[in-house]
């Protein structure tokens, strides 16, 4: 199968795929095939991780409309759903019961241990101190949110909490995948309850 990637300029390679994943063929002429494959790697993680921000946004949906802040979860090893979950403190009458904390439970039962390592959790918002100091404990190693919260938001918003050397495990963090639909969401979810409010 033919791929092009571009990188300054135009070069075509072919790939095939081996073991599930994209390989330079080895018939390939004239082009460095490490570096091939570090960007075919990076694309395929890059369309991995929204893959996996659709699903979280899927249950932020469902948090919106039981009347819950938007926000919603999954966590992922190994090409794996282990569990997965959506905002609902309202609802659970549980000030814990934030679309990570949801997953993080949903996934330690399913495999019956609290650490998670070589796991990834997606998320729609940007974690708050409560679900990054959740995340370090349930070791996962890495975490990846679609959008940030100026307010609340730990990872790079304030603090930079994952980052902090006293940390006695150190979470990987990536931003960005479905950014625009995860903040529209809120900002639409936000925009209805004023509206509610003003005419009550
Ligand atoms: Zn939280």
């Amino acid at each position: 199968m033919l791929k092009s990637l571009t990188d300054a300029g135009i070069v075509v390679v072919l790939a095939c795929c081996v073991q599930g994943g994209w390989r330079l063929c080895p018939a390939s002429p004239n082009v460095d095939g490490a570096m091939v494959n570090t960007m075919v790697d990076a694309r395929l993680a890059a369309e991995e991780d929204t893959f996996w921000m659709r699903r979280a946004l899927e249950l932020a949906q469902t948090a919106a409309r039981a009347g819950e802040v938007p926000v919603g979860a999954v966590l992922v090893r190994d090409g794996q759903m282990l569990g997965e979950g959506w905002n609902h403190p309202v609802s659970g009458a549980d000030p814990t019961a934030h679309a990570e904390i949801a997953a993080l439970r949903a996934a330690a039962s399913a495999v019956g241990n609290y650490r998670l390592p070589r796991s990834t959790l997606y998320v729609t918002i940007e974690p708050c101190a409560m679900c990054a100091g959740a995340l370090v404990h349930a070791r996962v190693e890495r975490v990846v949110f679609a959008a940030r919260e100026p307010r609340a938001g730990v990872v790079a918003s304030n603090l930079e909490l994952l980052d902090a050397a006293f940390l006695n495990h150190r979470v990987r963090w990536d931003e960005g995948p479905c950014a625009l639909e995860a903040a529209t969401l809120m900002q639409e979810f936000f925009r209805s309850r004023r509206q509610v409010g003003s005419a009550s």
